[in-house]
């Protein structure tokens, strides 16, 4: 206790000691402020907002377009990493691409958290050939199937705000005339399209990586909007098209900086940031189709030659 007393009072003696210092720099510093005047004046203070807010105007596109460009980088290392899976698979399976209730979406990723039917505990085939379980319940080591700049695009109002990762499971869709095709019957709602629909549904069972046309110039899998962007109905975004005006959300479904521009992994496994237009294209870039017969059809449906 003495020696308690006893520091106490040498801690004392040292802030007496080094008390009129500290005093003697405040005032000091007071005495030179008012020497001067005001630090800043209004204007200056100003002027300086006004340089920051310029050198941010400078830097932020440069900033956006620097995260895009890293964005755009890894998915496409996704996409062909799950394109040289899907390569794999078909070696595995005699060339036979993955037939399944909803396989355009639930072929592999992990369970997901939405309510959409396409969701559900099932097996998922492609994370075998990534080293993963076929039953995934927690997002974390499904890392190859997100998309990073998934922003959502459910095209469902309340789950719009949600990334597609998290929903499904995965960002990326496969293309439905090789995985997945009960949902090639989407077209038959426009009607005119109902032949080419019976035509892709007779062939569905011969679907065969030896009888794909081109392989480098079909399309497999790329982020999810994209079978929407070329599909021959009516856009979900274009249905919800009054909602997202009027909330300002218009931007919501751009993943890659344009509304119409998709990362895409081809059948042979590159990708490229590609603008996907209206209709069964069948162009020397890219074909959504698998076998070259079914060409007219499309042009049928959409009008003309491209
Ligand atoms: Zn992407």
């Amino acid at each position: 206790m003495r020696q308690l007393n006893k520091l106490a009072l040498e801690t004392g003696n040292s802030t007496n000691r080094t008390l009129p210092l500290e005093v003697g720099c405040l005032v000091s510093f007071r005495r030179i402020k008012i020497r001067n005047g005001s630090a800043f004046t209004l204007i200056e203070l100003l002027v300086v907002i006004a340089t920051i807010a310029v050198l941010l105007a400078i830097l932020m596109p440069a900033l956006r377009r620097a995260r895009l460009l890293a964005q755009g980088v890894a998915c496409r290392a996704n996409l062909r990493q799950l394109a040289t899976a899907w390569n794999l698979y078909l070696d595995d399976y005699e060339g036979y691409f993955y037939q399944g209730k909803d396989a355009n979406l639930n072929y592999g990723g992990w369970q997901g958290q939405g309510t959409n039917p396409v969701l559900g505990i099932v097996p998922r085939p492609l994370n075998r050939y990534l080293g993963l379980p076929e039953v995934l319940e927690s997002e974390d080591s499904a890392k190859v199937f997100r998309c990073p700049a998934d922003r959502g695009g459910i095209p469902n109002l309340n789950q719009m705000y949600e990334k597609v990762f998290r929903i499904l499971g995965t960002s990326y869709q496969a293309n439905i005339f090789l995985i997945g095709q009960n949902a090639c019957g989407t077209f038959s709602t426009n009607g005119n399209t109902a032949e080419l629909d019976a035509a892709i549904s007779a062939r569905l069972t011969e679907v065969n990586r030896s009888k794909v046309g081109n392989p480098a110039r079909i399309l497999l899998i790329g982020d999810y909007g994209w079978i929407n962007q070329w599909i021959p109905v009516q856009h979900p975004l274009e249905r919800l098209e009054p909602i997202l005006n009027q909330k300002g959300l218009k931007e919501w479904a751009e993943w890659h900086g344009r509304v119409d521009c998709y990362n895409m992994a081809f059948l042979d496994s590159h990708t490229k940031l590609l603008n996907i237009r209206k209709g069964f294209y069948v162009t020397d870039e890219y074909s959504v189709l698998p076998f070259e017969e079914l060409n007219y059809l499309a042009y049928e449906v959409q009008g003309y030659q491209p």
